[in-house]
C-alpha cells in the first residue's frame, strides 16, 4: 500500500511517499481501507518530536473508509461497512488497522470525507464545551484560533448552548468565518490586545472561561480575560509550549483553574466515546453542524498540508485522500 512514512522527526520534509506492506488485522481489530485521512495539529507535533514516539511510524490518527478484512474474534463489524475513527495512529496511507472498539459506524446523511472531518474535531470541540468547561445559557466565552479545525466547530456548539462568544483570529478573512460560525465578536490578536478587548466587552468583568489551544503566545493574556473563580482550558500549543509558571498567580488573578484536557480521557469507553461520536455526526447530519471542507490534498502531498496548516493558511479541516 502507498503510505507516508516518518523515519526520523523534523520539518515537513520528513513526510515522505513509501511502499508499505498493507498490515494484517489481529484480534480485536479491523482492516479498513482508507477514503480521506484528516491531518490534525497534533500530526505536527509528532512529526517534529515535540511529543515523543517510536520511529518509524506512519503518522495521522483520524480517517474514515470501508472495512476491507476483520481479525479474529471480531463481530461488532463486517467487510463493506463504512466506519470512521480517531486515536489509533498509523492514517496517513491507503490502509490502516484500528480497534474495532474505536470504530463509529458512519450514519446516512454524513460522507466518508465528512466522517473523516468530524470525528476527531468535532469530539474535541464536544468535550470542551459539555464536559470541561460545560457551558451555560448566556456565558461569554473567548475561543482562540476562531477559523480552525477546532474553532469553527466549538463557536457553533458554544453558540448553540446559547454563549455569547468572542474569538480570536489572525486575519480580516478568518474574522468572517469566526462570525458567520457564530462569533458576537472577533479580535485580530495578531494586531489588538485580546485581554483589553474582552475586558471591553463585558464591562471589565472578565469571561468564565477561555479556550485556548495557542498557547505560549496567548497564555498570559488568556488568565487577564478570566473574571474571578474562572477556567482557562488550555488544550493545545500551536505557538509554541507554555513555559513553567508559578501557581501563585492563580490566586494573585481571582483564584483561577487552569487544566490541560486531551481528547483521550473524554472518549476513554465505549459509552462516552458513542455518545460524542453520535452527537457530532447526527449533527453534521441534520446540517446544524457545518463542517469547512476547504482544504484536501493527495496523500503525496501530506507535506504541503502540514507546511499550510503550520503556516496559518488552512481555516476549518485539512483532509488527504489517498
Ligand atoms: P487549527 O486549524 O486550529 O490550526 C491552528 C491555528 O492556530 C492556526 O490556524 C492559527 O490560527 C493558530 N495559531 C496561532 N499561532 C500560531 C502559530 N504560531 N503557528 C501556527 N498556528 C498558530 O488546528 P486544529 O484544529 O487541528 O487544532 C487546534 C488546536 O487544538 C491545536 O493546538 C491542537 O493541538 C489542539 N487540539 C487539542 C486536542 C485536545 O484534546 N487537547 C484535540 C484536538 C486539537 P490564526 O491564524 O487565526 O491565529
Amino acid at each position: 500500500m502507498r503510505a507516508i512514512q516518518i523515519t526520523q522527526t523534523g520539518g515537513a520534509e520528513v513526510l515522505v511517499l513509501r511502499e508499505l506492506p498493507t498490515p494484517t488485522p489481529g484480534p480485536g481489530e479491523a482492516l479498513i481501507q482508507i477514503e480521506a485521512c484528516g491531518v490534525n495539529f497534533i500530526d505536527i507535533y509528532l512529526r517534529e518530536g515535540r511529543y515523543p514516539s517510536t520511529l518509524p511510524f506512519i503518522p495521522g490518527q483520524e480517517a474514515a473508509g470501508t472495512v476491507a478484512a476483520i481479525g479474529p474474534g471480531v463481530n461488532t463489524v463486517k467487510v463493506g461497512d463504512r466506519v470512521a475513527w480517531c486515536g489509533a495512529p498509523g492514517t496517513y496511507a491507503q490502509f490502516a488497522v484500528a480497534p474495532v472498539a474505536r470504530l463509529i459506524a458512519i450514519p446516512i446523511g454524513v460522507t466518508t470525507q465528512q466522517a473523516a472531518a468530524a470525528m476527531l474535531q468535532g469530539m474535541t470541540a464536544h468535550y470542551l464545551a459539555y464536559s470541561t468547561y460545560p457551558i451555560q445559557m448566556g456565558d461569554a466565552v473567548l475561543i482562540h484560533a476562531g477559523a480552525g479545525g477546532v474553532g469553527l466547530l466549538l463557536i457553533q456548539m458554544a453558540k448553540s448552548l446559547g454563549a455569547r462568544v468572542f474569538a480570536t483570529v489572525s486575519t480580516e478573512e478568518k474574522a468572517v468565518l469566526a462570525h458567520a460560525a457564530g462569533a458576537q465578536e472577533t479580535i485580530l490578536y495578531t494586531r489588538e490586545d485580546f485581554a483589553a478587548r474582552v475586558r471591553e466587552f463585558t464591562n471589565g468583568a472578565g469571561v468564565p472561561v477561555v479556550y485556548d489551544s495557542v498557547g505560549k503566545t496567548t497564555f498570559d493574556g488568556s488568565l487577564t480575560c478570566l473574571r474571578p473563580r474562572g477556567i482557562l482550558v488550555l488544550y493545545g500549543g500551536s505557538s509554541g509550549a507554555v513555559p513553567p509558571f508559578d501557581l501563585i498567580q492563580l490566586s494573585a488573578r481571582g483564584s483561577l483553574f487552569i487544566t490541560r484536557p486531551t481528547l483521550k480521557d473524554y472518549t476513554a469507553t465505549r459509552e462516552e466515546l458513542v455518545i460524542r461520536a453520535g452527537d457530532v455526526l447526527r449533527w453534521v447530519a441534520e446540517g446544524s453542524l457545518k463542517l469547512r471542507l476547504e482544504h484536501s490534498y493527495p496523500l503525496a502531498e501530506a507535506a504541503q498540508a502540514h507546511r499550510d496548516l503550520e503556516s496559518r493558511k488552512t481555516t476549518g479541516k485539512i483532509l488527504l485522500i489517498p
